[in-house]
Protein backbone atom coordinates (compact mmCIF):
# COMPACT_ATOMS: atom_id res chain seq x y z
CA UNK A 1 0.00 0.00 0.00
CA UNK A 2 0.98 3.13 -1.01
CA UNK A 3 1.47 6.30 1.73
CA UNK A 4 0.98 10.16 1.72
CA UNK A 5 3.73 11.80 2.80
CA UNK A 6 3.11 14.17 5.04
CA UNK A 7 3.76 18.12 4.45
CA UNK A 8 6.61 19.30 6.55
CA UNK A 9 5.72 22.85 6.92
CA UNK A 10 2.52 21.53 8.23
CA UNK A 11 1.00 23.08 11.47
CA UNK A 12 2.19 26.72 11.44
CA UNK A 13 0.14 29.27 12.30
CA UNK A 14 -0.48 30.47 8.56
CA UNK A 15 -1.67 28.04 6.87
CA UNK A 16 -4.69 27.00 5.03
CA UNK A 17 -6.98 24.31 7.29
CA UNK A 18 -8.45 21.33 5.88
CA UNK A 19 -12.26 21.19 7.49
CA UNK A 20 -14.82 17.76 6.91
CA UNK A 21 -17.91 19.92 6.46
CA UNK A 22 -17.71 19.37 2.78
CA UNK A 23 -19.93 22.74 2.28
CA UNK A 24 -16.91 25.30 2.48
CA UNK A 25 -13.32 25.03 3.65
CA UNK A 26 -10.66 23.58 2.02
CA UNK A 27 -8.34 20.28 1.64
CA UNK A 28 -4.95 20.25 2.29
CA UNK A 29 -2.74 22.62 3.90
CA UNK A 30 0.19 24.87 2.74
CA UNK A 31 1.83 27.72 4.43
CA UNK A 32 0.89 31.07 3.32
CA UNK A 33 4.86 31.83 2.92
CA UNK A 34 5.30 29.23 0.09
CA UNK A 35 2.06 30.19 -1.56
CA UNK A 36 2.58 33.77 -1.59
CA UNK A 37 6.12 32.84 -3.22
CA UNK A 38 4.55 30.74 -5.75
CA UNK A 39 1.75 33.50 -6.67
CA UNK A 40 4.86 36.01 -7.32
CA UNK A 41 6.93 33.61 -9.47
CA UNK A 42 3.64 32.78 -11.18
CA UNK A 43 2.78 36.16 -11.85
CA UNK A 44 6.07 36.79 -13.38
CA UNK A 45 5.55 34.14 -15.82
CA UNK A 46 2.29 36.02 -16.92
CA UNK A 47 -0.52 33.99 -14.37
CA UNK A 48 -2.27 36.74 -12.62
CA UNK A 49 -1.61 39.92 -10.78
CA UNK A 50 -0.50 39.50 -6.87
CA UNK A 51 -1.58 42.62 -4.92
CA UNK A 52 0.65 44.34 -2.82
CA UNK A 53 -1.13 43.75 0.05
CA UNK A 54 -2.49 40.56 0.15
CA UNK A 55 -2.39 38.15 3.19
CA UNK A 56 -3.68 35.71 2.41
CA UNK A 57 -4.82 32.86 -0.28
CA UNK A 58 -8.61 34.38 -1.02
CA UNK A 59 -7.29 38.13 -1.48
CA UNK A 60 -5.35 36.21 -5.17
CA UNK A 61 -7.21 36.36 -8.28
CA UNK A 62 -8.82 33.03 -9.70
CA UNK A 63 -7.02 31.71 -12.67
CA UNK A 64 -8.76 30.09 -15.61
CA UNK A 65 -8.17 28.30 -19.40
CA UNK A 66 -6.42 31.75 -20.32
CA UNK A 67 -3.74 32.01 -17.42
CA UNK A 68 -3.11 27.80 -18.40
CA UNK A 69 -2.69 28.39 -22.21
CA UNK A 70 -0.14 31.22 -21.35
CA UNK A 71 1.97 29.69 -18.63
CA UNK A 72 1.87 26.36 -20.05
CA UNK A 73 3.29 27.29 -23.43
CA UNK A 74 5.54 29.63 -21.78
CA UNK A 75 6.98 26.86 -19.64
CA UNK A 76 7.46 23.85 -22.01
CA UNK A 77 8.98 26.29 -24.18
CA UNK A 78 12.63 24.92 -23.84
CA UNK A 79 11.56 20.96 -24.39
CA UNK A 80 8.83 20.75 -26.49
CA UNK A 81 5.03 19.72 -25.84
CA UNK A 82 2.00 17.81 -26.42
CA UNK A 83 -0.65 20.07 -26.80
CA UNK A 84 -3.71 18.48 -25.20
CA UNK A 85 -7.50 20.09 -24.84
CA UNK A 86 -9.89 19.50 -22.57
CA UNK A 87 -13.96 20.37 -23.73
CA UNK A 88 -14.84 20.63 -27.29
CA UNK A 89 -17.34 18.69 -27.16
CA UNK A 90 -20.15 21.03 -25.32
CA UNK A 91 -18.20 24.42 -25.43
CA UNK A 92 -14.64 25.85 -27.19
CA UNK A 93 -11.97 23.47 -26.12
CA UNK A 94 -9.51 24.62 -23.26
CA UNK A 95 -6.01 24.18 -24.61
CA UNK A 96 -2.76 23.01 -22.69
CA UNK A 97 0.52 22.49 -23.22
CA UNK A 98 2.22 19.46 -21.87
CA UNK A 99 5.73 18.34 -21.33
CA UNK A 100 6.42 14.86 -22.51
CA UNK A 101 6.81 13.17 -19.13
CA UNK A 102 3.69 14.32 -18.36
CA UNK A 103 4.72 14.13 -14.23
CA UNK A 104 4.61 10.88 -13.82
CA UNK A 105 7.90 10.82 -11.87
CA UNK A 106 6.26 12.51 -8.75
CA UNK A 107 2.94 10.79 -9.30
CA UNK A 108 5.19 7.56 -8.87
CA UNK A 109 6.96 8.24 -5.51
CA UNK A 110 3.62 7.80 -3.82
CA UNK A 111 1.15 5.88 -6.26
CA UNK A 112 2.54 2.67 -8.02
CA UNK A 113 -0.75 0.82 -9.52
CA UNK A 114 2.06 -0.86 -12.05
CA UNK A 115 5.78 -2.86 -11.85
CA UNK A 116 7.97 -4.64 -14.28
CA UNK A 117 5.29 -8.17 -14.62
CA UNK A 118 2.57 -5.76 -15.58
CA UNK A 119 0.99 -6.14 -18.84
CA UNK A 120 -1.20 -3.46 -19.01
CA UNK A 121 -4.16 -2.92 -21.95
CA UNK A 122 -4.90 0.88 -22.49
CA UNK A 123 -8.29 0.95 -23.26
CA UNK A 124 -8.49 5.04 -23.52
CA UNK A 125 -9.09 6.73 -27.37
CA UNK A 126 -5.95 8.12 -28.59
CA UNK A 127 -6.08 10.87 -30.86
CA UNK A 128 -8.75 13.74 -30.82
CA UNK A 129 -5.97 15.93 -28.19
CA UNK A 130 -7.34 14.26 -25.00
CA UNK A 131 -4.91 13.18 -22.23
CA UNK A 132 -5.68 9.93 -20.80
CA UNK A 133 -4.39 7.51 -23.33
CA UNK A 134 -0.90 9.33 -23.78
CA UNK A 135 -0.98 9.65 -19.71
CA UNK A 136 -1.31 6.04 -19.48
CA UNK A 137 1.87 5.27 -21.91
CA UNK A 138 4.19 7.48 -19.68
CA UNK A 139 3.16 5.94 -16.56
CA UNK A 140 3.73 2.47 -18.20
CA UNK A 141 7.12 3.16 -19.91
CA UNK A 142 7.79 4.76 -16.15
CA UNK A 143 6.96 1.70 -14.26
CA UNK A 144 8.90 -0.35 -17.22
CA UNK A 145 6.23 -2.71 -17.79
CA UNK A 146 4.68 -3.73 -20.55
CA UNK A 147 1.48 -1.79 -22.46
CA UNK A 148 -0.72 -2.85 -25.46
CA UNK A 149 -2.41 0.12 -26.44
CA UNK A 150 -5.89 -0.79 -27.60
CA UNK A 151 -7.66 2.13 -27.39
CA UNK A 152 -11.82 1.02 -26.09
CA UNK A 153 -12.88 -2.09 -27.72
CA UNK A 154 -16.17 -2.90 -29.44
CA UNK A 155 -18.20 -5.79 -28.37
CA UNK A 156 -18.30 -7.27 -31.29
CA UNK A 157 -14.53 -7.67 -31.88
CA UNK A 158 -13.40 -8.41 -28.39
CA UNK A 159 -13.10 -11.74 -29.53
CA UNK A 160 -10.50 -12.06 -31.70
CA UNK A 161 -8.55 -10.25 -29.38
CA UNK A 162 -9.61 -12.05 -26.24
CA UNK A 163 -7.01 -14.97 -27.29
CA UNK A 164 -4.08 -12.26 -28.34
CA UNK A 165 -4.41 -10.67 -24.65
CA UNK A 166 -4.50 -13.54 -23.21
CA UNK A 167 -1.15 -15.13 -24.65
CA UNK A 168 0.47 -11.31 -24.05
CA UNK A 169 -0.43 -12.26 -20.07
CA UNK A 170 -2.72 -8.91 -19.77
CA UNK A 171 -2.62 -8.67 -15.78
CA UNK A 172 -3.48 -4.89 -16.05
CA UNK A 173 -6.05 -2.54 -17.48
CA UNK A 174 -6.82 1.26 -17.47
CA UNK A 175 -10.21 2.82 -18.74
CA UNK A 176 -12.92 4.93 -17.50
CA UNK A 177 -14.94 3.07 -15.08
CA UNK A 178 -17.83 3.09 -18.75
CA UNK A 179 -14.93 1.94 -20.51
CA UNK A 180 -13.71 -1.02 -18.27
CA UNK A 181 -17.68 -1.89 -17.60
CA UNK A 182 -18.11 -2.55 -21.63
CA UNK A 183 -14.72 -4.79 -21.28
CA UNK A 184 -16.30 -6.38 -18.62
CA UNK A 185 -19.22 -7.14 -19.53
CA UNK A 186 -18.33 -8.78 -22.77
CA UNK A 187 -15.94 -10.99 -20.77
CA UNK A 188 -18.83 -12.12 -18.45
CA UNK A 189 -21.00 -12.26 -21.92
CA UNK A 190 -18.14 -14.43 -23.33
CA UNK A 191 -17.75 -16.63 -20.30
CA UNK A 192 -14.35 -15.56 -20.31
CA UNK A 193 -11.96 -14.05 -18.08
CA UNK A 194 -8.05 -12.46 -17.81
CA UNK A 195 -6.19 -12.75 -14.49
CA UNK A 196 -6.26 -9.02 -14.10
CA UNK A 197 -4.76 -8.00 -10.62
CA UNK A 198 -4.84 -4.03 -11.48
CA UNK A 199 -7.40 -1.83 -12.84
CA UNK A 200 -7.09 1.91 -13.00
CA UNK A 201 -9.42 4.16 -13.32
CA UNK A 202 -10.19 7.99 -13.97
CA UNK A 203 -12.14 10.56 -15.83
CA UNK A 204 -15.92 9.83 -14.65
CA UNK A 205 -17.33 8.46 -11.20
CA UNK A 206 -18.57 4.91 -10.36
CA UNK A 207 -21.92 3.67 -10.64
CA UNK A 208 -22.80 0.68 -8.26
CA UNK A 209 -23.49 -1.33 -11.41
CA UNK A 210 -20.70 -0.66 -12.99
CA UNK A 211 -18.30 -1.60 -10.05
CA UNK A 212 -20.29 -4.49 -9.95
CA UNK A 213 -19.77 -5.94 -13.64
CA UNK A 214 -16.07 -4.75 -13.02
CA UNK A 215 -15.59 -6.91 -9.83
CA UNK A 216 -17.28 -9.93 -10.90
CA UNK A 217 -15.30 -9.99 -14.48
CA UNK A 218 -12.22 -9.30 -13.03
CA UNK A 219 -12.59 -10.50 -9.13
CA UNK A 220 -8.96 -10.58 -8.16
CA UNK A 221 -8.54 -6.42 -8.76
CA UNK A 222 -7.31 -3.91 -6.72
CA UNK A 223 -8.63 -0.59 -7.96
CA UNK A 224 -5.89 2.39 -8.32
CA UNK A 225 -8.16 5.36 -8.93
CA UNK A 226 -6.90 9.16 -9.89
CA UNK A 227 -8.56 12.56 -10.03
CA UNK A 228 -7.51 15.73 -12.29
CA UNK A 229 -8.04 17.61 -15.39
CA UNK A 230 -6.33 17.99 -18.32
CA UNK A 231 -4.96 20.91 -17.47
CA UNK A 232 -3.54 19.72 -13.99
CA UNK A 233 -3.34 16.36 -14.41
CA UNK A 234 -3.41 14.40 -11.43
CA UNK A 235 -4.28 16.28 -8.39
CA UNK A 236 -5.71 13.23 -6.18
CA UNK A 237 -5.05 9.56 -5.99
CA UNK A 238 -6.71 6.35 -4.41
CA UNK A 239 -5.71 2.70 -3.75
CA UNK A 240 -7.28 -0.44 -3.22
CA UNK A 241 -7.07 0.61 0.54
CA UNK A 242 -9.49 3.20 0.25
CA UNK A 243 -13.17 3.50 -0.16
CA UNK A 244 -13.99 3.65 -4.11
CA UNK A 245 -15.06 6.85 -4.21
CA UNK A 246 -12.69 8.95 -2.16
CA UNK A 247 -9.62 10.07 -3.27
CA UNK A 248 -6.83 11.47 -1.65
CA UNK A 249 -5.01 15.05 -2.38
CA UNK A 250 -1.38 14.67 -3.30
CA UNK A 251 1.10 16.68 -1.24
CA UNK A 252 2.17 19.86 -1.61
CA UNK A 253 -1.38 21.15 -2.62
CA UNK A 254 -4.15 22.99 -1.30
CA UNK A 255 -8.45 22.89 -2.53
CA UNK A 256 -10.44 25.54 -1.52
CA UNK A 257 -14.14 24.47 -1.86
CA UNK A 258 -16.45 26.47 -4.25
CA UNK A 259 -19.51 25.98 -5.54
CA UNK A 260 -18.55 27.24 -8.33
CA UNK A 261 -15.64 24.63 -9.16
CA UNK A 262 -12.92 23.97 -6.21
CA UNK A 263 -9.58 26.20 -6.44
CA UNK A 264 -6.45 24.10 -7.10
CA UNK A 265 -2.87 25.57 -5.86
CA UNK A 266 0.02 23.78 -5.86
CA UNK A 267 4.20 23.96 -5.18
CA UNK A 268 6.67 22.54 -5.60
CA UNK A 269 8.51 20.90 -8.96
CA UNK A 270 7.57 18.20 -11.22
CA UNK A 271 3.63 19.20 -11.62
CA UNK A 272 2.53 19.27 -15.19
CA UNK A 273 1.51 22.81 -14.42
CA UNK A 274 2.17 25.00 -11.25
CA UNK A 275 -1.24 26.75 -10.44
CA UNK A 276 -2.46 29.22 -7.70
CA UNK A 277 -6.17 29.63 -7.22
CA UNK A 278 -6.78 27.77 -10.90
CA UNK A 279 -10.96 26.50 -10.76
CA UNK A 280 -11.41 23.00 -11.55
CA UNK A 281 -14.71 22.39 -13.42
CA UNK A 282 -15.80 20.12 -10.52
CA UNK A 283 -17.60 20.44 -7.15
CA UNK A 284 -15.50 18.71 -4.52
CA UNK A 285 -16.02 17.83 -1.08
CA UNK A 286 -14.03 16.95 2.25
CA UNK A 287 -14.00 13.34 3.32
CA UNK A 288 -12.71 10.90 5.25
CA UNK A 289 -11.38 7.54 4.24
CA UNK A 290 -11.26 3.85 5.60
CA UNK A 291 -7.55 3.45 4.67
CA UNK A 292 -6.94 6.47 7.36
CA UNK A 293 -4.76 8.36 5.39
CA UNK A 294 -5.98 12.44 5.46
CA UNK A 295 -6.85 14.92 2.68
CA UNK A 296 -9.44 12.61 1.01
CA UNK A 297 -11.99 14.02 -1.19
CA UNK A 298 -15.18 13.39 -2.55
CA UNK A 299 -16.31 14.35 -6.43
CA UNK A 300 -19.90 15.94 -5.71
CA UNK A 301 -20.47 16.56 -9.87
CA UNK A 302 -19.58 19.25 -12.23
CA UNK A 303 -19.82 23.26 -10.95
CA UNK A 304 -22.14 24.19 -14.31
CA UNK A 305 -24.71 21.47 -14.06
CA UNK A 306 -27.55 23.97 -13.98
CA UNK A 307 -29.83 24.47 -16.70
CA UNK A 308 -33.03 25.80 -17.22
CA UNK A 309 -36.46 24.19 -18.10
CA UNK A 310 -39.19 26.49 -18.96
CA UNK A 311 -37.54 29.09 -16.76
CA UNK A 312 -37.16 26.80 -13.57
CA UNK A 313 -33.44 26.13 -12.18
CA UNK A 314 -32.74 22.46 -12.80
CA UNK A 315 -29.87 20.66 -11.30
CA UNK A 316 -28.60 17.94 -13.61
CA UNK A 317 -26.21 16.20 -10.82
CA UNK A 318 -29.08 16.09 -8.70
CA UNK A 319 -31.53 14.98 -10.85
CA UNK A 320 -29.58 11.88 -12.20
CA UNK A 321 -28.87 10.80 -8.21
CA UNK A 322 -32.48 10.75 -8.03
CA UNK A 323 -33.24 8.48 -10.87
CA UNK A 324 -30.32 6.46 -9.62
CA UNK A 325 -31.94 6.40 -6.82
CA UNK A 326 -34.98 4.34 -8.03
CA UNK A 327 -35.20 0.85 -7.70
CA UNK A 328 -34.41 -1.08 -10.48
CA UNK A 329 -32.36 2.22 -12.07
CA UNK A 330 -29.03 1.37 -12.73
CA UNK A 331 -27.50 4.79 -14.26
CA UNK A 332 -29.61 7.59 -16.04
CA UNK A 333 -28.22 10.26 -18.70
CA UNK A 334 -30.34 13.47 -19.68
CA UNK A 335 -30.87 14.33 -23.18
CA UNK A 336 -31.86 18.16 -23.47
CA UNK A 337 -33.10 19.72 -26.09
CA UNK A 338 -32.46 23.16 -26.39
CA UNK A 339 -34.81 26.29 -26.72
CA UNK A 340 -34.19 27.84 -30.72
CA UNK A 341 -31.93 30.65 -30.44
CA UNK A 342 -31.12 29.84 -26.86
CA UNK A 343 -27.92 27.94 -24.89
CA UNK A 344 -29.30 27.70 -21.48
CA UNK A 345 -32.75 27.37 -21.67
CA UNK A 346 -34.29 23.56 -22.24
CA UNK A 347 -37.88 22.97 -24.41
CA UNK A 348 -37.16 19.21 -23.58
CA UNK A 349 -36.11 17.26 -21.15
CA UNK A 350 -35.73 13.04 -21.87
CA UNK A 351 -34.23 11.12 -18.94
CA UNK A 352 -32.82 8.04 -20.84
CA UNK A 353 -32.09 4.94 -18.12
CA UNK A 354 -30.73 1.29 -17.65
CA UNK A 355 -32.41 -1.27 -16.11
CA UNK A 356 -35.96 -2.80 -15.22
CA UNK A 357 -37.67 -0.39 -13.82
CA UNK A 358 -40.70 0.42 -15.99
CA UNK A 359 -40.18 4.23 -17.33
CA UNK A 360 -43.56 5.07 -15.98
CA UNK A 361 -42.44 4.73 -12.20
CA UNK A 362 -39.17 6.07 -12.97
CA UNK A 363 -41.76 9.00 -14.09
CA UNK A 364 -43.84 9.16 -10.66
CA UNK A 365 -40.48 9.04 -8.46
CA UNK A 366 -38.80 11.67 -10.42
CA UNK A 367 -42.19 14.27 -10.35
CA UNK A 368 -42.67 13.27 -6.08
CA UNK A 369 -38.39 13.80 -5.76
CA UNK A 370 -38.19 17.52 -7.15
CA UNK A 371 -40.89 20.24 -6.70
CA UNK A 372 -39.62 21.81 -9.71
CA UNK A 373 -39.90 19.27 -12.34
CA UNK A 374 -43.58 18.99 -10.86
CA UNK A 375 -44.21 22.52 -11.49
CA UNK A 376 -43.17 22.33 -14.65
CA UNK A 377 -45.14 19.25 -15.57
CA UNK A 378 -48.49 20.74 -14.73
CA UNK A 379 -47.84 23.41 -17.64
CA UNK A 380 -45.71 21.14 -20.09
CA UNK A 381 -46.44 17.96 -19.62
CA UNK A 382 -44.29 17.32 -22.68
CA UNK A 383 -41.08 18.61 -21.14
CA UNK A 384 -40.62 15.21 -19.49
CA UNK A 385 -39.98 12.34 -20.92
CA UNK A 386 -38.51 9.55 -19.66
CA UNK A 387 -37.11 6.07 -21.68
CA UNK A 388 -35.39 3.14 -21.06
CA UNK A 389 -32.32 2.09 -23.47
CA UNK A 390 -29.83 -0.58 -23.77
CA UNK A 391 -27.15 1.48 -23.24
CA UNK A 392 -26.49 5.26 -22.36
CA UNK A 393 -24.73 7.33 -25.03
CA UNK A 394 -20.78 7.32 -24.32
CA UNK A 395 -18.48 10.01 -26.12
CA UNK A 396 -15.97 8.22 -27.79
CA UNK A 397 -12.92 10.85 -27.76
CA UNK A 398 -13.54 10.49 -24.25
CA UNK A 399 -14.45 7.23 -23.36
CA UNK A 400 -17.48 8.89 -20.41
CA UNK A 401 -20.78 8.64 -20.10
CA UNK A 402 -21.27 12.16 -19.15
CA UNK A 403 -24.82 12.96 -16.97
CA UNK A 404 -26.12 15.17 -19.44
CA UNK A 405 -25.97 15.44 -23.36
CA UNK A 406 -27.34 17.84 -25.64
CA UNK A 407 -29.21 17.37 -28.60
CA UNK A 408 -29.96 19.09 -31.64
CA UNK A 409 -33.39 18.68 -32.73
ZN1 LIG B 1 -7.91 6.24 1.31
Amino acid sequence: MTTTTEDGARGTEDEVRGTEDGARGSIGALPWPQLLRQARRLADLGWSEVPQAAAELAELAVAGPAEVFALSRRLTEPNGSIVLSSGGTTGPPKITFVAYDQAVGRLLREWRPLGPRSVLLNLFSPGRMWASHYYVQALAERSGCRVVPSGPLEAGELHYWLDAFESLGVNAVAGTPSGLTDLAQAMLDADRTLPVRTVIWMAEPWTEVAEKTVRAAFPQAEFWGNYGSVETYVVATNTSACDLRVLHLMPDQVLELDDAGALLSRVGEGWTLPAVRYRLGDRLAAAQCRCGRPDGLRVLGRADDAFKLHGSLLSIGELVELATSVPGVSAAQLELLREEESWHGVRRMTVHYTGAAEPAELRRALLAGSARLFGIELHHPEALEVVRVPKLTMVERTGKIPPMIWRSR
